[in-house]
């Protein structure tokens, strides 16, 4: 192989880091959100040549701040103070029946006072199907503001097993064909589901389980199914099982290295793809 993955530039599309009140909760606990620290990304952005990474919320006011609207202002923040390698995603939050009503107004302010370039749902956090008619509003709005919609599909949850899951998102990208959506973690383990209908799939936390499932050669054999044109380079820096966070790159930068992608497919899946959806230029 003619090129190394640690070396290519790369846009990590799916990275979480807290903010500085609700990291400190986390300090010195075993846990990778210890690590959701936006120094130490830094520090493994530049080892790996991350060279831009986009931080995405949770839809969880446990995680994030309970006021999504303070949320999305901290991440419009982290976009000024490191201009060109952040880009940062909307949150939204369900509070009891507002949902409907709310999230447009959320995500305008966030677009257009914040700067934020996306916008994140995770219907497992929200408890709501991704199908479900209260996702018409923000879709819409996410229409006319021209903005990229990410899609957590892992369905995992006992109990919420199925809102995220791909079937369910693929009715949302027949129904809204002017909204770009990306399919978070390849649909998870249902991601033969994602193979047919959902559009763009990032690789985040996925990854290392796939090879882990299914050996190496099955897990090339999955990506070039999906197919360079639609694969998106991510981590879910620092939730990644079956490897430890300062190792993430190093798992993904391995494994990614034994697929069998020429350099300018590696490209597209490293950069290419989601600098064209963002409007990246440089
Ligand atoms: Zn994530």
């Amino acid at each position: 192989m003619s090129y190394d993955w640690k070396k290519i530039r790369k846009i990590d599309a799916h990275v979480h880091i807290l903010p500085p009140e609700r990291l400190a909760l986390w300090k010195g606990e075993e846990s990778p959100w210890a690590h959701a620290d936006l120094e130490e990304f830094y520090q493994i952005m530049n080892e790996y040549n991350v060279n831009k990474a986009i931080l995405v919320p949770t839809n969880d006011g446990r995680l994030y701040y309970e006021n999504v609207d303070r949320t999305n202002q901290w991440l419009g923040q982290m976009q000024q103070r490191y201009p060109k390698r952040f880009y940062a995603f909307a949150d939204i939050l369900k509070e009891g029946a507002y949902f409907y009503e709310d999230t447009p107004y959320v995500l305008e302010d966030a677009i257009k006072e914040y700067g934020l370039k996306g916008l994140k749902i995770h219907p497992s956090n929200l408890n709501l199907d991704m199908d479900s008619l209260e996702m018409v509003p923000v879709l819409r709005k996410a229409a006319e503001l021209h903005v990229p919609v990410m899609i957590h599909s892992n369905p995992c949850r006992v109990g919420f097993h199925d809102n995220c899951a791909p079937d369910k998102i693929n009715k949302m990208i027949q129904i809204f064909p002017d909204v770009t959506f990306i399919t978070s973690h390849m649909g998870g383990m249902k991601w033969q589901d994602a193979l047919t209908g959902c559009t763009y799939v990032d690789i985040s936390s996925v990854l290392p389980e796939f090879v882990d499932l299914y050996g190496i050669e099955q897990t090339n054999r999955i990506l070039r199914m999906f197919g360079p044109d639609r694969l998106i380079f991510a981590t879910d820096y620092p939730d990644v099982k079956f490897t430890n966070t300062e190792e993430i790159y190093e798992t993904y930068c391995d494994i990614l290295n034994q697929m069998d992608f020429s350099e300018e497919e590696a490209e597209k899946i490293a950069y290419g793809n989601i600098a064209k959806i963002l409007n990246i230029k440089e």
